[in-house]
Parts: structure tokens; C-alpha cells; sequence
């Protein structure tokens, strides 16, 4: 539902992404996974149409969004995001945040989906609710539920988890990735931590210096990777 298709994009001299072709099927969930400053965010950034596609092609659900004729606007792309830089808006309540990607439909439908949207993240007793009342899991999954309020066919998640503290993350994690999964959408997360990428995935794509080393499912990376670079990153406690 998500392709990546020889992808690439520079800023100025530095490659960022170096031909990168990658596709998360309806229903995976797929990590994004390297040091800093591989390319990860900029994949990320791409896909959402926040920055112009220089080269290659992106395709989701069947629909070339951006070839460097094509390039459509995020909002004219059927996906959801949940971005560190991305928060709640801290002076509309729970509902309307939820409702902020739906501006295009009638009240009725809107309300509807706002609702199914805060039960699917178990949140609908706090419609009412403004974000700064609210614990760290719950803002996040406040924010999921607006991500999945239009009903992406993509969902794109950068360092989800990252503003989290230790206590609550493991917690969130867990919920995220069952609402993600039981919302059906193809799902690509960033991430620079093994262990979360290993937990989450249905596979993990770890990219090094722009471009993508290995894509394999977490068990098959970890037993074999397929590159010094691939062993010592999945090993390495950063
Ligand atoms: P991190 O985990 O630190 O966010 P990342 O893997 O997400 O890293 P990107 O943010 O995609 O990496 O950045 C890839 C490279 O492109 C880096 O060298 C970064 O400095 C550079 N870069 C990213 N955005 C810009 C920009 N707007 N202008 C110039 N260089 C940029």
C-alpha cells in the first residue's frame, strides 16, 4: 500500500537518501531503522509529501503521489502522521484535535469518526478534555487517533515514543502497535532503537549513510545479518 520506488534526494551536496526502494504491504508495520542521520526522517518527510520528491517515485494505495510530475500536497496523500514536532494543539480539546484532518466532511460524518476514532484508541471519555490535563500515553494516543481519523491508507510514525519517559513507553508501545495493527493501514515508523524496532516490526528496514542495507523481519536480521555494519548496529545498546 506504501512503495518507495529508486528514491533518492539531496540537500545540496549531501545525499540523503540514495535510491531507496522500499514497500510496506495493508497491514505491516514496517521500522525504519539506522544511526543518525542515515536518511530516516527525510524518507519519512518524503512520503508524507513534506518535502519535494526529487527522483524516483512514491506510490500509496495504488496511486503515484509524487514522480517529479505528480507531487501531491499531504493533505491530498491518504496518510496519517505522528511526528515528534507533530503535538496536540493545546487550545482545542480532545475532539476537535481529533477532528483537525477532517475538515472536509459534513458535521455529521466528522463527529462519527471522531468517535469511532477515540474508541479505537480507548480514549472516548476524554473527548471534553484539553491536552495539557492529559498523561504523556494518553496525548499519544490522542494523536493517534487523529492520525487515524480519515482513515489513511498509510500511517507514518517519527520516534513516536521518543518524548515518552521509560515508565510509560513500554506501556504505549504495546498499545500503539495493537491499534495500529487492528487498524489495517501500512504502517512505516522511524526509529534509532534496535529494541523498539525489533518489537515492533513486521519487518525492519535499516538504512545506513542514505541507503537501505537489509529489509528482513527482526528474527532473520538479528540471527543473520547480512553486513558487519547490520550486526554491529543491531548489537550496539545506543
Ligand atoms: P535523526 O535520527 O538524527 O533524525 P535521520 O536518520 O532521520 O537522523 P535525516 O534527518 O533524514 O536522518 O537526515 C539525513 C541527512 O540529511 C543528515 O545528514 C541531515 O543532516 C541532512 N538533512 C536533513 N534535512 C536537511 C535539510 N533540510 N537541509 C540540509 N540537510 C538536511
Amino acid at each position: 500500500a506504501l512503495a518507495f520506488d529508486s528514491v533518492r534526494h539531496r540537500f545540496g551536496q549531501l545525499t540523503a537518501v540514495d535510491g531507496v526502494s522500499l514497500t510496506v504491504s495493508r497491514g505491516e508495520l514496517v521500522c525504519l531503522l539506522g544511526p543518525s542521520g542515515c536518511g530516516k526522517t527525510t524518507m519519512l518527510r518524503l512520503a508524507a509529501g513534506l518535502e519535494r520528491l526529487q527522483q524516483g517515485r512514491i506510490i500509496m494505495a495504488g496511486e503515484v503521489v509524487a514522480d517529479g510530475r505528480v507531487d501531491l500536497s499531504p493533505e491530498d496523500r491518504q496518510v496519517g502522521l505522528v511526528f515528534q514536532d507533530f503535538a496536540l494543539f493545546p487550545h482545542l480539546n480532545v475532539a476537535d484535535n481529533v477532528a483537525f484532518g477532517l475538515k472536509g466532511l459534513a458535521r455529521d460524518k466528522r463527529m462519527e469518526r471522531v468517535e469511532e476514532a477515540l474508541r479505537q484508541v480507548s480514549m472516548e471519555s476524554y473527548r471534553n478534555a484539553y491536552p495539557h490535563t492529559l498523561s504523556g500515553g494518553q496525548q499519544q494516543r490522542v494523536a493517534l487517533a487523529r492520525a487515524l481519523a480519515p482513515k489513511p491508507a498509510v500511517v507514518l510514525l517519527d520516534e513516536p515514543f521518543s518524548g515518552l519517559d521509560m515508565r510509560l513507553r513500554n506501556e504505549v508501545r504495546d498499545q500503539t502497535l495493537h491499534i495500529l495493527k487492528k487498524s489495517g493501514a501500512a504502517t512505516l515508523m522511524v526509529t534509532h532503537d534496535p529494541e523498539e524496532a525489533m518489537f515492533m516490526s513486521d519487518r525492519i528496514a535499516l538504512m545506513n549513510q542514505g541507503q537501505l542495507v537489509q529489509t528482513d523481519k527482526p528474527v532473520d536480521l538479528y540471527y543473520s545479518p547480512a553486513s558487519v555494519f547490520a550486526a554491529s548496529f543491531l548489537n550496539d545498546t545506543n
